[in-house]
């Protein structure tokens, strides 16, 4: 028998609150109103988006994260602060991958620790089969033995089920929440959390350490909805870092501007492997 999650870090729409209350325990249910008046707009608190759209009543409601539960004019999100409840689990996180990491690899992983220790914004490039996901791991051992909460979010579904047994494996006594649309799983609090970018928006304030993964792919790239969740699921002090094949233009300039840091994994690791990879991307790409 499994105790009720607390819910901590998440968020819901006002009109889901009595299921919400069946299923967690909330221990410190706070609110916030749903929508900010900025010079006479409304701007969604959950997706930062301008609510557009009426009710026949004339009351505004945000339809761009109307998936989530609808949020109207003068309805309240309500979240569980971060903070609320240590848990369980983090402190004694234990690696148990014993793969060995490349000098580069080895390299990319610290620059990652030193990203989670320095609370820093970073994009780290990487190309497909480079091993960034172990190059993580160092990163999120240290991050949890600090007690901090660790998201890794990608924005495609069968990404996230990919990574899930990898890094379960990686902690094999850890416990995992993987979250997506339509899992049916029942919610568990947990320090390690795997997500689609989507889910994101569920969260408010919640993770120490957030890692989104494939920044360069559809959904994600240009969606102004899933970066604003990005920016919201972390607590004010935080580490962001953003894996990616590719810079988009928006990361460029935010690398430009000094508001992001970034490193590089080169090609020469596995270089064989990756050129065959770098040859079926070129020719995916030019067929299309
Ligand atoms: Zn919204």
């Amino acid at each position: 028998m499994t105790s009720q999650p607390t819910g901590v870090g998440r968020q819901w729409a006002e009109q889901l609150l009595p299921q919400i209350k069946a299923d967690y325990s909330l221990p410190q249910l706070k609110h916030r109103p749903a929508f900010e008046n900025r010079n006479g707009v409304l701007v969604c608190q959950r997706c930062q988006q301008v609510a557009t759209a009426q009710l026949p009543d004339g009351r505004h409601y945000c339809r761009q994260c109307l998936v989530f539960g609808r949020l109207v004019e003068g309805d309240h999100l309500f979240y569980v602060p971060a903070q609320a409840v240590t848990l369980n689990g983090a402190k004694t996180a234990k690696l148990t991958w014993t793969g060995q990491l490349t000098d580069l690899q080895t390299e990319a992983a610290q620059q990652i620790c030193d990203v989670i220790q320095t609370q820093q914004t970073h994009v780290l490039t990487a190309v497909t089969g480079a091993g960034k996901t172990e190059m993580l791991f160092p990163g999120i051992a240290l991050a949890m033995q600090n007690g901090q909460r660790v998201c890794i979010a990608a924005p495609r579904i069968d990404v996230c089920l990919e990574l899930y047994p990898r890094i379960q494996a990686a902690f094999e006594h850890q416990t995992i929440m993987l979250l997506y649309g339509g899992q049916t799983a029942p919610y568990q609090d947990a320090a390690l959390v795997i997500c689609t970018t989507h889910q994101l928006l569920n969260f408010y304030q919640a993770f120490d350490v957030l890692i989104v993964d494939e920044v360069d792919a559809f959904p994600f790239q240009d969606n102004p909805v899933l970066a604003a969740g990005v920016k919201k699921a972390v607590r004010p002090q935080s580490a962001l870092i953003y894996l990616t094949a590719t810079p988009t233009k928006a990361i460029q300039q935010a690398v430009q501007a000094g508001a992001m840091t970034t490193s590089e994994l080169p090609l020469r690791y596995h270089a064989i492997y990756c050129q065959n990879r770098i040859v079926d991307r070129y020719a995916v790409g030019s067929s299309n």
